[in-house]
């Protein structure tokens, strides 16, 4: 390492100083650069799948919340290989369903807030299973008209409501007889995911599974 690398270190571990996003303590030197400690990251517990919905873990996994909060409202790509690390960990367990598919699909963004945020998390998920599995990734969807963040509505009804008809396929002919994964960041309701399954179905989908790194549940 130059000098030059060395005073960039030191100063970037001045302006970001190396804290795991959960329990915010120092992560040592051979820690650095991971988003959580190593205790915190083995902390994240992995559940089974369910017919249909594969979720790696529950969002009230304390460390596993942070890990998906970091990346969707910080901006923290440093994020993404304890992500992948952790999906890579949770077919090594078995807990992902052998099953045969085409492609993977995500949750898109409407281009507005895309734009705000700078990137859709969904659709890095969705990159790193397609690195991960060796399948396409493919953007088959696109939001139509702005809704506002299903988080911040509680009533089921109000939910539904506010995503009906809030996406359109873009090329059918892509998805028509595919297995397709669906991947997005957290399953909350439900009410998204199986509004944006209705418009894959529509089209002539085989199969959906749908893929999060939590659920709500
Ligand atoms: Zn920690």
């Amino acid at each position: 390492m130059g000098i030059t690398d060395k005073v960039r270190q030191y100063i970037l571990q001045i302006l970001f100083p190396a804290i795991c996003l959960n329990c915010k303590s120092y992560l040592e030197k051979e820690q650095q650069g991971q988003a959580l400690c190593s205790q915190c990251f083995g902390e994240i517990e992995l559940v089974r799948s369910q017919p249909g919905l594969i979720a790696i873990g529950l969002y009230r996994n304390a460390p596993l919340q942070a890990l998906i909060h970091g990346l969707k409202f910080k901006h923290f790509t440093h994020t993404l290989p304890q992500i992948e690390a952790l999906i890579v960990k949770y077919m090594e367990e078995g807990y992902m369903p052998h099953d045969h598919y085409d492609l993977i699909t995500y949750i898109p963004l409407h281009p507005q807030r895309k734009r705000q945020r700078g990137f859709n998390q969904a659709e890095l998920i969705a990159k790193i299973l397609g690195k991960i599995l060796n399948l396409p990734v493919v953007s088959t969807l696109r939001r139509v008209r702005r809704t506002k963040e299903q988080s911040s509505i509680r009533n089921t009804k109000e939910r539904l409501n506010n995503v009906r008809d809030c996406f359109a396929l873009g090329d059918a002919t892509a998805v028509k007889n595919k297995r397709i994964i669906l991947a997005d960041d957290v399953y909350t309701s439900g009410a998204t995911i199986s509004e944006a399954a209705k418009v894959l179905s529509q089209a002539g989908v085989e199969d959906i599974k749908v893929f999060v790194l939590a659920n709500v549940g």
